[in-house]
């Protein structure tokens, strides 16, 4: 039992959140490397949820709000650190969850869909038995996809992605959105939005953001997207790495 009064009680609440899906079995053994690279980037940036990851939300869930298809991929380390988180945001929205693993098993794949099943919902694609299509024809597994989920999405949001699948992604022409606390990634670099914060804070927010914007005038939505430059808001969210 991590005491609330320690000063990094919110850091270790999430490792202990990976180590038991570690031992649960739907995690692959570089799930906790991944991690790590994550929690120091995220040190840095002092824990926080940053100007510009504020800006890049506003962005994505516009973009979201005006897609015919949009698809949420979550893999092990998105599902143990923010499930509900996801859900919420996926409802909200109006979004479809696709599950989608680096390492992909059988055996992961039906553990992380009974985890869904149990939080409430049910509809996960990207499943054991699911209609799985290559994009754009690369018989390789990080270019599997749903077919009615990502094969066939207009927009992907894809938190803690790695470079090769991003990379894939954005080459099919659909818009891709990441949540990657590495400003410097492949994944960031090659996204057409990238939220650079942690994907426990940027669910939250992002719902309430969409609790906001499908209020709104689309002509808004619109011109929000448009205003938005992804170089220059990643070169601004770098620049506060090298502030602290
Ligand atoms: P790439 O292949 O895109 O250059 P990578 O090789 O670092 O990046 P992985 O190790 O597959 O990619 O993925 C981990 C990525 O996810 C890292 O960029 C890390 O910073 C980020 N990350 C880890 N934990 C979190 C988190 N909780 N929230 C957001 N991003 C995270």
């Amino acid at each position: 039992m991590i005491p609330k009064s320690h000063p990094r009680y919110e850091s270790l609440v999430l490792r202990d959140k990976i180590v038991k899906a570690q031992k649960e079995g739907y995690l692959a053994e570089s799930a906790m490397i991944a991690h790590g690279r994550g929690e120091a980037f995220d040190y840095l940036l002092g824990e926080k949820t940053t100007f510009p990851a504020k800006r890049a939300m506003y962005a994505a869930v516009a973009t979201i709000l005006l897609s015919e298809n949009p698809v949420i991929s979550v893999n092990g380390n998105t599902t143990a650190l923010a499930i509900d988180e996801v859900i919420q945001f996926a409802k909200t929205v109006n979004a479809k969850i696709e599950i989608n693993l680096f390492y992909r098993t059988d055996e992961r794949v039906e553990k992380i869909t009974e985890l869904y099943k149990k939080h409430g919902y049910s509809q996960i694609l990207g499943t054991k038995d699911d209609d799985i299509k290559y994009l754009k024809s690369i018989k390789n597994e990080r270019a599997s996809a749903s077919k009615t989920g990502i094969y066939s999405a207009d927009t992907v949001l894809v938190p803690l992605e790695d470079g090769d699948r991003a990379e894939i992604l954005s080459k099919t022409g659909k818009k891709t959105i990441t949540i990657d606390l590495n400003p410097l990634s492949r994944t960031s670099q090659t996204s057409d939005i990238s939220i650079v914060d942690n994907v426990v804070r940027a669910f939250p927010f992002m719902t309430e953001i969409a609790k906001d914007l499908k209020t709104q005038d689309k002509q808004l939505l619109i011109n929000m997207i448009n205003d938005f430059d992804n170089r220059k808001n990643l070169k601004e969210a770098l620049k506060l790495f090298k502030n602290k």
